[in-house]
């Protein structure tokens, strides 16, 4: 069984990627207000996350690291046909902690301050620790105990792009936290935490990119299942970028979507500049059950009930958007 759940976890915690988007997701679901993301080389060597959350006690971190829910794999069949996804929810720090070795060194405002260590997915030590309020979860020697899956992995400059696409994501769709990250002890890039969306995108993708970005107003959508679409999006005449970017996310989750991609596309095209690349960082809001997020469990694509009338939605406000800017 231990076997298994080492394979389980493996699966599902896929590279230091997947581990970053875990931590740094419970860092925001803390309430925190700065999250520092720190990675060393290709990040199986350590991936270190600290934040001013809530914080957790002794009781709440052991909690914490245990399986929350009997976990639905009973043997390899289950894992290949993708169930072993389903469990995952509630069980990531459990997940990591099987396949690493992790200690948590947490304190909640007023409480003391304890610190909990596993090994490939034991308990080893928990103990008093001085530290500031929250939290700081430090993931080392990342798939030393799953050869298989630590064979598949990229180099570290492919790993560390994963690392900051997930970084920058969380990053955008919270302007109000102050998100760093570090790669070797160097800073990679660092928001200011102020709400404001256009100093994020300044603080992510540099002066040139912001400066070419106008605003998507909230109000520029036509009838149909989206309930609003707003964010920024490259002015084609300013915009020099020679990649396409877009961060699309529903209802706050980062993901990509097709319909969306093909909408700013067609807006670019309307807008006579088939030769520029859109640069798009895009927000919808949407009826939960209108998305169907399952198209595939371990990526982030998400397709729409209607289709054609979301991309028509998201093509209308960002036409509206660039024809304000006088194009
Ligand atoms: P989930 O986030 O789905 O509940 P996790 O395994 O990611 O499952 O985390 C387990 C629990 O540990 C969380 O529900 C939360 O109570 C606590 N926790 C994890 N990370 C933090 C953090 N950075 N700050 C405060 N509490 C945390
Ligand atoms: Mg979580």
């Amino acid at each position: 069984p231990q076997t298994v759940e080492r394979i389980a976890a493996g699966e599902v915690v896929e590279r230091p990627a997947s581990v970053v988007k875990e931590l740094v997701e419970n860092s925001i679901d803390a309430g925190a207000s700065r999250v520092t993301v720190s990675i060393d080389r290709d990040g199986t060597d350590g991936i270190r996350v600290t934040d001013d959350g809530t914080g957790m006690s002794r009781d709440e971190l052991k909690h914490a690291v245990e399986k929350h829910t009997t976990s639905k794999i009973r043997n390899i069949d289950d894992l290949e046909s993708g169930v072993a996804t389903l469990g995952f929810r509630g069980e990531a720090l459990h997940a990591i902690g099987a396949v690493s070795r992790l200690t948590i060194t947490s304190k909640p405002r007023g409480g003391q301050g304890t610190a909990i260590t596993v090994e490939g997915g034991s308990v080893t030590d928990i103990s008093p620790a001085g530290c500031p309020p929250g939290t700081t979860v430090d993931v080392s020697d990342l798939f030393y105990n799953v050869p298989a899956r630590r064979k598949y992995l990229k180099q570290e400059t492919t790993e560390f792009a994963h690392v900051n696409t997930v970084t920058t994501s969380y990053g955008l769709a919270n302007p109000d936290v102050a998100v760093t990250l570090e790669h070797d002890g160097r800073e990679t890039f660092a928001t200011t935490g102020t709400g404001n969306l256009r100093e994020t995108v300044l603080a992510v993708y540099g002066r040139e990119v912001a400066e070419a970005m106008c605003d998507v107003p909230e109000d520029d959508v036509p009838e149909g299942p989206l309930d609003t679409v707003s964010g920024l999006v490259s002015h084609p005449e300013t915009n020099r970028s020679s990649r396409e970017y877009l961060s699309t996310f529903v209802n706050g989750r980062y993901v990509t979507a097709g319909a969306v991609r093909e909408a700013v596309l067609d807006a670019y095209d309307t807008q006579l500049a088939p030769d520029r690349y859109p640069f798009a960082v895009l927000f919808l809001e949407v009826d939960p059950g209108t998305v169907d997020v399952n198209v595939h469990p371990r990526k982030l694509e998400v397709r729409f009930a209607d289709e054609s009338t979301v991309q028509d939605q998201v093509e209308t406000a960002v036409e509206a958007a660039l024809l304000e800017e006088g194009l």
